[in-house]
């Protein structure tokens, strides 16, 4: 790796590598390329330290649906050089920062990310749990991995209220924001995975049932045909 050499005058940013012929996340060349979103250059800057110029271009598949931010997923796959720049520049750069406000409303889903301060309300409203109740499942799924973008129990407040109100996959991701339809599906199929891996097996199957459960779902049936006593038990294997 070259060693960076500090010069007189200068600081060195991260830089997004960019020109006017392809995109600028994932390096495609295409017809129609967009020129990155204002809003989005001045939040890398502000909250990543990254620099992207303002010819950068890129496709519409980063962009949220009104093509007015880069989804925020994607700045991860954003490459980035180092590069030198006046002092001044950056002072300026800093200084514009201080007086720039980006915060965005948050959404239903955001309270869930911190169960500490989750109002018992708003829990109640979205997932129909106590924060207890919450707090008790959440912790039943431990094999969630976290990452950026799906902290676990952000994810369980959309899925319970998706499955609660019976959204299209389409309303939701509008709901939560910067977020794809398709990304919401991958999402939803994320933790139903988790849910049936980590919750299912400790409530349902036979071990979680007792004798007398199985006994009340026998049909006469079989009792007559067999000519049995209501105590014996009858299970049937297929195979
Ligand atoms: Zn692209």
């Amino acid at each position: 790796m070259q060693e960076e050499i500090s010069r007189r005058g200068f600081t060195i940013l991260d830089t997004a590598g960019s020109n006017h012929l392809s995109c600028f996340i994932c390096g495609r060349r295409r017809e129609k390329l967009y020129v990155a979103p204002s809003k989005s250059i001045a939040f890398a800057y502000k909250y990543l330290g990254l620099v992207i110029k303002t010819h950068a271009r890129l496709c519409s598949r980063h962009l949220i649906n009104d093509n007015s931010e880069i989804r925020e997923s994607e700045f991860i796959n954003i490459h980035s050089t180092r590069r030198y720049f006046p002092h001044e520049t950056v002072r300026m750069f800093d200084l514009f920062c201080k007086f720039l406000n980006l915060e965005e409303t948050p959404t239903i889903f955001e309270p869930f990310k911190n169960l500490n301060t989750l109002n018992e309300f708003h829990c109640k409203q979205i997932t129909s749990w106590t924060v207890s109740e919450f707090i008790r499942f959440s912790s039943y799924l431990t094999s969630w991995k976290k990452s950026d973008g799906r902290d676990k129990d952000e994810i369980i407040a959309l899925y319970r209220y998706y499955m609660k109100k019976g959204l299209t996959q389409a309303t939701v991701a509008i709901l939560r924001g910067n977020t794809s339809q398709r990304e919401i599906s991958r999402y939803l199929e994320q933790m139903r995975h988790c849910i049936n891996q980590d919750f299912v097996p400790y409530f349902i199957g036979i071990v979680n049932r007792n004798r007398e459960f199985f006994l009340s779902h026998q049909t006469p049936t079989c009792k007559i045909i067999f000519k049995l006593s209501d105590e014996i038990l009858v299970l049937l294997a297929d195979g």
